[in-house]
């Protein structure tokens, strides 16, 4: 059985876009949405570009571009990250929002998608104009984000200081504190338990489950992860504490393996000395790609989109794929793991966890009232089981991989809502 009714274009990388946008269809095909609902859901609701002056500290003008895109509002406001790189696109940025849309749906968050990003490289700016990048950017878009509309937060290259800058920001404007207005803050000025850590965890758990179905021990199974930031390094570490084995890690610089395990941890205070995890004592380099096809049982793509296609897909050797990261496979290398029986966990229920704890947050924001780490980690159980339920019978029933039954849940619950809001005017 075809996994998916469309072939998607050429083997190799795709536009993230043309990505979404084949998967989007795929799934509609199979739920047999109507030409209305397939228009209105096919194309993000607002794309805003901006462009603005930033002074660098040697006194010097720089102009940087941004974008913030707003995919569907109708389960609730907008949401999704900000993504600080040097090679951010509209396209991608659509791509991410329209993915926020699924997942937020998903696990049934009442959000919609959204995702923002301007085109830079941190690593060559200073922290001071980094500040001024980010509270500029936080003003340009303010014709945007707020606490009832749109809510960014932390995603590749920004961090819990980059979203306490936007709230500082807005709020200047606002003339008062507004702690909503983003989530991945610091504890410190209305932040949650359990945010940092809160996509790894829903990484590990969705890990857990899926090795349980496919009678995989985790105890000594073998773990490579791609990307060593946030998701990946926590997710590392709490599946070596589930008795896995991390076998490989990686960065932009390349990666290490090393078939007896590494320590997430010394490779974390090893990255922090050196800036990479390559050079670990003990371990061998391998390169940025051959980390997708060192042997392991479970792989986490943590990195960025697009790492796994029809060209080196089949070498992957994991039995269960677990994405960290949004839409690092494509489709032609989704349809060959499902024809070798490999089971991929779909980035909008893997990740999951990041948004579910980030609207955790913005709940405890909006009360002035918050919750323990318990009162996290129980309620963040509660909905990652669910919607991995969700998904595995639907998979089941349907026949196909767990992207596109994931797909189907989240389309039909945004489809439902917005033909009960119906069309303006
Ligand atoms: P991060 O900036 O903390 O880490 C990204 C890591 O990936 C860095 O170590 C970087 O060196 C590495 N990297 C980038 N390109 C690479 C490549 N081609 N090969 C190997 N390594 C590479 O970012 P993050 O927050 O951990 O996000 C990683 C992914 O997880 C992104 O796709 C992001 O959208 C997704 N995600 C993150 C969260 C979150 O809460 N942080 C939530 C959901 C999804």
């Amino acid at each position: 059985m075809a996994v998916h009714d469309e072939a998607p274009p050429a083997s190799g990388r795709l536009n993230p876009w043309e990505m979404a946008q084949a998967q989007f269809t795929a799934a509609a095909d199979r739920l047999k949405l109507g030409d209305d609902l397939r228009a209105i859901l096919s194309e993000p609701k607002r794309e805003l570009i901006v462009h603005f002056p930033v002074r660098m500290d040697n006194g010097s003008l720089r102009m940087f571009t941004g974008f913030r895109v707003q995919h569907n509002v109708n389960r609730g406001p907008a949401k999704g990250g900000i993504r600080y790189d040097a090679h951010v696109s509209l396209d991608e940025i659509k791509a991410l929002a329209m993915w926020m849309t699924w997942k937020c749906a998903v696990v049934d968050i009442p959000y919609g998608g959204a995702k923002g990003g301007v085109i830079c490289n941190p690593k060559e700016l200073s922290q001071a104009e980094l500040e001024r990048l980010t509270r500029r950017y936080a003003t340009e878009i303010s014709l945007l984000i707020g606490p009832h509309s749109d809510i960014p937060a932390p995603d590749v290259n920004t961090n819990a200081q980059v979203m306490a800058w936007i709230m500082d920001t807005y709020s200047m404007h606002a003339g008062y504190t507004v702690p909503a207005v983003v989530t991945g803050k610091p504890l410190a000025i209305g932040g949650s338990e359990g945010r940092v850590e809160a996509t790894a965890t829903g990484v590990a758990a969705m890990v857990e489950l899926a090795a349980g179905e496919l009678h995989l021990p985790l105890e000594g199974a073998r773990v490579a992860v791609q990307g060593f930031g946030n998701a990946g390094s926590i997710a590392a570490k709490l599946l070596r504490a589930k008795g896995c084995r991390i076998v490989a890690v990686s960065d932009t610089h390349g990666g290490i393996y090393s078939a007896s395990g590494l320590d997430p941890e010394k490779v974390m205070r090893h990255k922090q000395e050196h800036s990479t995890v390559v050079g670990y004592p003990g371990a061998e380099t391998v390169s940025v790609e051959g980390v997708l096809e060192v042997p392991c049982d479970v792989l986490i793509p943590a990195a960025t989109e697009n790492q796994i296609t029809g060209r080196n897909a089949p070498n992957v050797q994991a039995r269960l794929i677990a994405e960290a990261a949004n839409g690092p496979t494509t489709p032609e290398a989704d349809r060959i793991f499902f024809e070798r029986g490999v089971r991929v966990i779909p980035d909008i229920l893997a990740n999951a966890a990041g948004v579910t704890v980030s609207y955790f947050e913005w709940v405890q924001d909006l009360q002035s009232y918050f919750w323990t780490s318990d009162q996290i980690a129980e309620k963040l159980s509660q909905v990652m089981t669910r919607a991995y339920g969700e998904v595995a019978e639907i998979a089941q029933r349907e026949r196909c991989d767990m992207r596109l039954a994931a797909y189907m849940l989240a389309i039909q619950r945004v489809a439902d809502a917005t033909q009960l809001r119906g069309v303006y005017p």
